[in-house]
């Protein structure tokens, strides 16, 4: 189910430009807009839910995103030098997005994070 509104389900339907560098039946995987690192990517599903907790209620859709990250970095070998990856919920998560989406963040040595 995709939402009118919703900003990554314009992205998955191709009616808002995005620097797609995945994609398969289920996931896309595309370079943040504003990246915190080197190489900053957003991984999401095709089926628009809300954030991570929403998805989980379905537990193939976190198998599709882990597969696909896992697929994305091993082709782009960026799991040799190490990545990390972050998903945010709500306001003291810092979540601007509400169609849940994994952060990709690699190309440095990324610094601690909290606070
Ligand atoms: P959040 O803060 O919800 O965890 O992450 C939302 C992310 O989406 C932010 O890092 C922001 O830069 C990115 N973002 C917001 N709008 C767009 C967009 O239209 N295109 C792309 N590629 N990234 C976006
Ligand atoms: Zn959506």
């Amino acid at each position: 189910m995709s939402h009118a509104d919703c900003i990554f389900c314009k992205i998955i339907k191709g009616q808002i430009p995005a620097d797609v560098v995945y994609e398969n039946e289920q996931v896309i995987g595309f370079r943040d807009l504003h990246p915190q690192a080197k190489l900053h990517y957003l991984f999401i599903h095709r089926q628009h839910s809300q954030n991570v907790n929403e998805m989980s209620g379905d537990p193939k859709q976190l198998q599709d995103i882990f597969h696909a990250i896992k697929d994305f970095t091993e082709t782009e070998q960026l799991d040799s030098t190490g990545f990390r990856i972050v998903t945010n919920l709500g306001p003291h998560g810092g979540q601007t997005v509400f169609h849940t989406h994994f952060h990709v963040l690699a190309g440095e040595k990324l610094g601690s994070f909290g606070r």
